[in-house]
């Protein structure tokens, strides 16, 4: 895609938030899965939260090893802050809630599940923002070879891990093939 940019740091380069405003971001959290816990009745449970996300992704909630974590990205929450506290930290704590209500498998990352749960904190459910990521270091995504009944193609690893976790499939244009990975060739 046109939007892909190599990282860049310029005059205009953001500096990942620190020390008060990652504490004020975790106190946020907590008070947000401390709501989330009364509302639905879940049991306490620690969900460390990292500042260690980079690239387009404001947050991110994954399970690793069976142990759920929360990531912030510093730059976009130190350009974004007070919508970041608004809106990024419900967003990922909801995909937790979600999760120990349904189990990640069971839902669509953004769906009715979700939305509703997001409601219940008090916060709109959208899945994306549209952030203006200038002076923000934005990570090239890696390329994933594909082929489908006319020719080769290429795709981003989102869409690659789309298809790997069976939430998408994509058709050729030309000959409406499915596309389908021609393996880790040339890849690690
Ligand atoms: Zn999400
Ligand atoms: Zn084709």
């Amino acid at each position: 895609m046109s939007d892909e940019r190599e990282p860049r740091f310029n005059a205009m380069t953001v500096r990942p938030i620190e020390g008060p405003q990652m504490q004020r971001v975790l106190q946020e959290t907590e008070a947000c899965l401390q709501r989330a816990r009364g509302i639905f009745g879940l049991q306490k449970s620690v969900v460390p939260v990292f500042f260690d996300l980079r690239g387009r992704a404001a947050g991110q909630y994954r399970v690793s090893r069976g142990k759920p974590r929360i990531r912030y990205n510093p730059w976009i929450f130190a350009r974004y802050f007070t919508d970041s506290i608004a809106n990024t930290v419900p967003h990922e704590v909801a995909h937790y809630v979600t999760d120990r209500l349904y189990g990640l498998r069971n839902v669509r990352p953004h769906g009715a599940e979700w939305q509703q749960v997001m409601r219940l904190l008090g916060a709109e459910p959208r899945a994306t923002a549209r952030y203006d990521l200038s002076g923000i270091p934005v990570r090239r995504q890696r390329r994933f070879d594909y082929r489908c009944g006319c020719s080769a193609h290429s795709i981003s690893s989102s869409r690659h891990n789309r298809i790997l976790r069976g939430e998408a499939v994509y058709l050729c244009r030309r000959c409406h093939g499915p596309l389908v990975y021609a393996g880790a060739a040339g890849q690690p």
